[in-house]
């Protein structure tokens, strides 16, 4: 058996104060770290749980915008009539993931630092440098079909298994975090890393750092938006590649275009060339193909993944259809037209 301790944080200083030795984990909705310290793949000394904490508040933001509390829960999250009617697509990413149970105890804050599931890094018994710095990495030559085509080195092809943040990364949300060196806002897209030359690190995150809250910024792309997510059943599976559009039209033309693609990279993938050649045109399905080959330019398949490749052009092609046409994707009737 692994020994922890426990210490239940009444205010964020103290959860700080408690967190700041890189022995300690934070918990929430610990539907991830749970898991983790199950199959020895986490093992936290100590943990500090922060679910008193005040951060469980969605509030509006001057100038617009919302602020979501990091211990919003997912489910509170996606039913907040706010975020229904002014970010819809956020609410249609956070129901394509998980079961409705896991998404009632999952946090905001959680979702964003959740871990790979690749196979072998929740395994002990197998190589991964994300778990075992420089042990080497059991995906690249093995089974990967879950993997990265995008952004990966030689050391880790893991991805980022939110769907959540794929759409908080088209949105350009903003991460607020709070921790031994005061507070600070980081930018979505430099949130979370690519693997490059040390892989155990998800996120740029400071030791002892929290997330304290997400601000979502006052454009929500509310008319022409979807949330595509392509996997290997209907329900309850981790996106093959999924895909996040918020178009502006003005005047039957482009003005503006945010797209991210999750399932394909170690961090919700985005490129601005790619945006940047939909701004002007008509959105017509030859324009929208130019799009798909700029986002996934340079993507390399492994032996069991590189249908990925096709699979995400061909899925940028057509939530770009479902944006522009105002028909997003159901997260019901999840039949793809
Ligand atoms: Fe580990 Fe990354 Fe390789 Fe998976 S892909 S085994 S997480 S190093």
């Amino acid at each position: 058996m692994i020994r922890f301790d426990y210490f239940r944080a009444d205010n964020v200083a103290d959860a700080i104060r408690a967190g700041t030795p890189n022995h300690a984990a934070f918990l929430a909705g610990g539907t991830n770290l749970i898991d983790l310290m199950k199959e020895n793949v986490a093992r936290p000394l100590e943990l500090i749980d922060i679910n008193r904490l005040p951060l469980r508040q969605v509030t509006e933001l001057d100038g617009g915008g919302l602020r979501l509390g990091a211990l919003v829960t997912n489910s509170e999250t996606a039913y907040d009539k706010r975020i229904q009617a002014r970010y819809p697509m956020l609410a249609s990413a956070i129901l394509a993931g998980a079961s409705p149970q896991l998404r009632n105890a999952a946090t905001n804050g959680g979702n964003i630092n959740q871990r790979t599931r690749c196979y072998y890094f929740y395994d002990v018994d197998t190589p991964c440098n994300k778990r075992t710095p420089g042990q080497g990495c059991g995906a690249i030559g093995g089974f990967n079909r879950n993997h990265a085509v995008l952004g990966t080195s030689e050391h880790c092809i893991a991805t980022h298994p939110s769907d959540m943040c794929v759409a908080l990364a088209a949105l350009e949300a903003r991460v607020q975090v709070e921790g031994p060196e005061g507070e600070r806002t980081i930018a979505f897209a430099d949130y979370h890393r690519l693997p490059g030359d040390e892989p155990w690190r998800d996120t740029t995150l400071r030791p002892g750092e929290i997330v304290t809250a997400i601000d979502l910024p006052p454009e929500g792309f509310a008319a022409n938006y979807t949330y595509l997510k392509l996997r290997d059943r209907r329900s309850y599976a981790f996106a093959l590649v999924s895909v996040a559009v918020g178009l502006r039209l003005e005047d039957g033309r482009v003005a503006q275009a945010r797209i991210a693609m999750g399932g394909v990279a170690h961090k919700p993938w985005r490129r601005a060339e790619a945006e940047e050649v939909l701004i002007g045109r008509e959105p017509d399905d030859q324009v929208f193909a130019e799009v798909a080959d700029a986002l996934l330019a340079g993507a390399v398949g492994q032996p069991t993944n590189a249908f990925k490749i096709e699979l995400g052009r061909r899925a940028v092609v057509r939530a770009l259809r479902q944006a522009a046409a105002g028909t997003p994707q159901s997260q019901t009737d999840k039949r793809i037209r």
